[in-house]
C-alpha cells in the first residue's frame, strides 16, 4: 500500500493516509516529548526501536486474543494499520505507584497496587489531559457505557498478558497508557505500546528503562530502550 498525504503529526509519530480509506501508515519518529510537548528532543534510532517493540507487543497481544489495529510492518520505522475512529481517552493501568499518581495522592514511588488501578484521562493538550470518569464520558459523549466497560476489561486483560511477559524477562511493568478506537463498531487497540508510553523498571536494580529517563533529564535513553527490545528477543539487522 502506498503512503499518501500526511493527515496528522503527533509528538512522536506521523500518520499518513493510503489509497485505501480503511488503512493508514504510521511513522515512528526519533522525537520524544515531555511536559505536554513543551520539551522535545531527537534521539537517533528511537523511532526504529519503538516501531519494533510496538509491533512485537501488539502481535503478542493479538496472539493472546486482543485485537489491534496492526496490519504489518512496512519499513524500519513504519507500520500499516487499520484506520480506527479513535476514542479521545487515554486508559492508564498502574501496577505500582509512579508519576502523576504519586503527586496526586502524595504517596511514595514504587508501592505495589493491589488490585491494579485503572484510570481514564481526556486527550486534550489545551487542558493538560485531565483525569475523567465514566460519568464525564457519557455526558460529553466521548464514549458510552459499553465502550468504557470494554476498554476497562481489555486494559486489565492486556495488563495480565504484559505483566507476565515483562516479568519473565526481568522487567517490572509499573504502568502504561493505551488508546482504543472503533473499527466496524468494534473496540480495537490502537496507538502504540512502547517505552514512551509505559514505565518499565529493571527488577534487579529498579533502574528506569523508559521515557522517565528523558523526563528526569538523565542519559542513556537509547541504550535503555535497546535493552528492553533485546530482552524481548527483538533483533536489529
Ligand atoms: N502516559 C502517556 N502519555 C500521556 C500521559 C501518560 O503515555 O500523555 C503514560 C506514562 O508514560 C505512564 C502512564 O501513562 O507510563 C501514567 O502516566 P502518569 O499519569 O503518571 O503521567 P506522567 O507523570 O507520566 O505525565
Amino acid at each position: 500500500m502506498q503512503k499518501k498525504s500526511e493527515i496528522y503529526r503527533g509528538k512522536s509519530k506521523t500518520v499518513y493516509c493510503t489509497e485505501k480509506k480503511d488503512f493508514l501508515i504510521i511513522n515512528f519518529r526519533d522525537d520524544i516529548s515531555a511536559n505536554n510537548g513543551m520539551t522535545i528532543q531527537k534521539f537517533d534510532g528511537k523511532g526504529k526501536i519503538n516501531n519494533k517493540i510496538n509491533y512485537f507487543i501488539m502481535t503478542t497481544l493479538q496472539n493472546n486474543g486482543i485485537k489491534s489495529h496492526i496490519e504489518k510492518q512496512i519499513s524500519d520505522s513504519e507500520i500499516l494499520v487499520k484506520n480506527l475512529k479513535m476514542i479521545p481517552i487515554e486508559c492508564v493501568l498502574r501496577n505500582r505507584s509512579a508519576g502523576s499518581l504519586v503527586k496526586r495522592i502524595n504517596i511514595k514511588e514504587g508501592i505495589i497496587l493491589n488490585p491494579p488501578i485503572f484510570e481514564m484521562f481526556l486527550k486534550s493538550d489545551i487542558v493538560n489531559d485531565p483525569m475523567i470518569n465514566e460519568s464525564y464520558c457519557e455526558t460529553f459523549g466521548w464514549a458510552n457505557k459499553h465502550h468504557i466497560m470494554t476498554m476497562k476489561y481489555l486494559t486489565h486483560k492486556i495488563n495480565n498478558i504484559l505483566n507476565k511477559l515483562f516479568h519473565d524477562i526481568g522487567i517490572i511493568l509499573v504502568d502504561f497508557k493505551i488508546e482504543f478506537g472503533l473499527f466496524n463498531n468494534e473496540i480495537i487497540l490502537g496507538d502504540e505500546f512502547s517505552p514512551d508510553v509505559a514505565r518499565l523498571w529493571d527488577i534487579t536494580n529498579m533502574r528506569k528503562l523508559d521515557k522517565d529517563i528523558f523526563r528526569q533529564n538523565s542519559t542513556g535513553i537509547i541504550q535503555a530502550y535497546e535493552l528492553v527490545a533485546n530482552r524481548l528477543g527483538i533483533t536489529f539487522s
